[in-house]
């Protein structure tokens, strides 16, 4: 059965395979690498994935969902059409709709899958992962830490043999940071950093603000159609500036009683320095990877760049200055994960042609439990923490703590497992708990082993085993309010199996479809007519259903939006 990989970005998402000749992108029906994490619903009530979702995101905001991926593991529903759903839902359609293009690609059906996370995905948001891998019908055979990944991607085409080099990851909502070393073969991640709630985005909501106050208005009490279209058009502006000095878009303000043009502006050197704040955010996570690795900057050999948001060239500009070395970009920045990811299925299957690498990984973030300590005799704290892996531990990687009971004849103790760097656990992350039972010895204390065992995909379990008796229990960590019960996510599964997907034979109808009427909601006057008119002819050799002529015309419409969306101020 057919292994794939699979970057599940926040923005966008790809699919690859590992073939005789390395790593391979497969294309969706659109024939693009990129498929957006964009889903919806039809005006019939279909399913639809991708781009003909995301288009609609700012007609139909009520129906269309995107960005879901920072809410992996969040107890958190949205609701489209009659039924309701959870971030790992929407995800396992965008999984699916992958799956299918795999399938297609391959000639064979396809069940296995090495997915990509941030490094810094927590337990929750790796097992929510896993879930929706599940219930898009795959088997996760394990993640991958997208950093991790790209270094897989560059480090095959790395000429020497030895290399220190950093990773910086900028997607659309996350921001990874890591280190990683090549030394005759082997690749190794010395340490990895980032902030979870950083990414591309922020600099467009920047943006979004700075058009704001060209419009008189203020962000928050924009209503939601606005709110997405002016961040629609911020995004534009954004990469208009990675390649020109002064970007403007058309905003079509539907506020006054008749429908009113403005032109929105704004320089490079103005979002340069609307963005001051996130590039500060940036460097913290630099600097820790680099003090956790034992190094210094002047240590690092190369640096490679990887998602979207790096094609900014302040972000650059900043890791220039700060590493005095010249960022590298010999893959697209879009593609690396993915083929990373690709790479991992071939070493996971064994394939001939990657006998030579070893790859190691590490715990991106400590692990370990509350202890109760005893400063003065007598006297007991509760709250602190007791690292049992400590972060940037080589995985997988088993330890063992071993703790006794405080109390003469206690009965039992409760185990909270908690993440974080915090001495107090009131300041790290909880993950869960359980009560174990121990052996009652009213003239004594009871000692008790703690083991904790993390995978390779970042998934912790943890053993406690009372000596006395040599008893152990299992800490299945699904107890925590984010994450999904094994029964809820095969419900789940068959639920989302009986939902109607857009046919696939239409998804390149509908995405132009969609297209046509993103770019009439942005235009006015006789370039509006003109649209309409496009899109009823269009929609009038739909219903002539010659596949010929069907073709023909989404070439030719295709074309036309082309122009219209390149256009400078649209
Ligand atoms: P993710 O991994 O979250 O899916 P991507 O790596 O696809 O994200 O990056 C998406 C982000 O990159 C978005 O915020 C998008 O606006 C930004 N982006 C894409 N191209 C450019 C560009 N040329 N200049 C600046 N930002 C860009
Ligand atoms: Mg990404």
């Amino acid at each position: 059965m057919a292994l794939v990989g699979i970057d599940l970005g926040t923005t966008n998402s790809l699919v690859s395979v590992f073939t005789a000749d390395g790593p391979q992108l497969i294309l969706n029906a659109l024939g693009e690498a990129l498929t957006p994490s964009a889903v919806g619903l039809s005006d019939k009530g279909d399913i639809i994935v991708g781009s003909a979702a995301k288009n609609r995101l700012v007609s139909h905001p009520d129906k269309t969902f995107a960005r879901f991926k920072r809410y992996m593991g969040a107890n958190r529903e949205v609701k489209m059409g009659k039924k309701t759903y959870r971030a790992e839902d929407m995800s396992a359609l965008i999984l699916r709709s992958l799956k299918e293009d795999a399938e297609r690609h391959l000639g064979e059906p396809v069940d296995r899958a090495i997915i990509s996370v941030p490094a810094y995905f927590n337990d929750v948001q790796r097992k929510a992962t896993y879930a929706a891998g599940k219930m898009a019908g795959l088997t996760v055979e394990r993640l991958i830490n997208e950093p991790t990944a790209a270094a897989l991607a560059y480090g095959l085409n790395s000429k020497e043999d030895e290399n220190t080099f950093l990773v910086i990851d900028l997607g659309g909502g996350t921001f990874d940071v890591s280190i990683l070393e090549i030394f005759e073969g082997v690749m190794e991640v010395r340490s990895s950093a980032g902030d979870a709630f950083l990414g591309g985005e922020d600099f467009t909501d920047a943006i979004v603000g700075h058009f704001c106050e060209q419009l008189d208005k203020k962000p928050d009490e924009l209503k939601p159609g606005v709110k997405g279209l002016l961040r629609d058009l911020a995004d534009k502006a954004k990469i208009q500036l990675s390649s020109k000095h002064e970007a403007s878009v058309k905003f079509i303000d539907r506020s006054a009683k008749k429908p009113e043009e403005k032109t929105l502006t704004i320089s490079r050197e103005k979002f340069e320095t609307l963005s001051e704040s996130l590039i500060k955010r940036m460097r913290r996570p630099i600097q820790r990877a680099i003090m956790d690795a034992d190094l210094r900057a002047d240590d690092i050999d190369r640096v490679v760049m990887v998602g979207g948001a790096t094609r900014m060239p302040v972000i650059r500009a900043m890791i220039t200055r700060l590493l005095k070395l010249f960022p590298e970009h010999s893959l697209d920045p879009d593609h690396v994960i993915a083929l990373g990811a690709a790479v991992q299925c071939g070493l996971l299957d064994r394939h001939e042609a990657l006998e030579d690498i070893v790859m190691t990984d590490v715990a991106p973030f400590t692990l370990g439990t509350e202890i109760t300590v005893e400063p003065r005799p007598g006297v007991y704290e509760t709250g602190h923490f007791q690292p049992i892996i400590e972060r940037n531990t080589v995985i997988p990687v088993s330890r063992v703590a071993t703790n006794s009971t405080i109390r003469k004849g206690q009965k039992g103790v409760d185990i909270v497992v908690y993440q974080g760097e915090s001495p107090m656990v009131a300041n790290n992350v909880k993950l869960g708990s359980f009560y174990v039972a121990v052996p009652h010895n009213p003239q004594g204390h009871e000692s008790f082993d703690i083991r904790f065992t993390y995978d390779v995909s970042g998934i912790l379990e943890v053993i406690v085993t009372t000596l006395s008796d040599n008893k152990s229990k299992t800490l299945v960590i699904e107890g925590n309010p984010g994450s999904i019960p094994k029964e809820e996510i095969v419900r789940r599964f068959k639920e989302l199996e009986k939902l109607k997907i857009h046919p696939r034979d239409a998804a390149e109808n509908t995405a132009l479809i969609s297209r046509f009427e993103r770019a009439y909601e942005n235009s006015l006057g006789d370039l509006r007519q003109q649209i309409g008119q496009g899109l009823a002819q269009f929609q009038a050799i739909l219903d002539g259903q010659n596949d010929t002529d069907i073709k023909m015309a989404r070439e030719q419409f295709s074309q036309f939006l082309t122009e219209i969306e390149n256009m400078d101020v649209f």
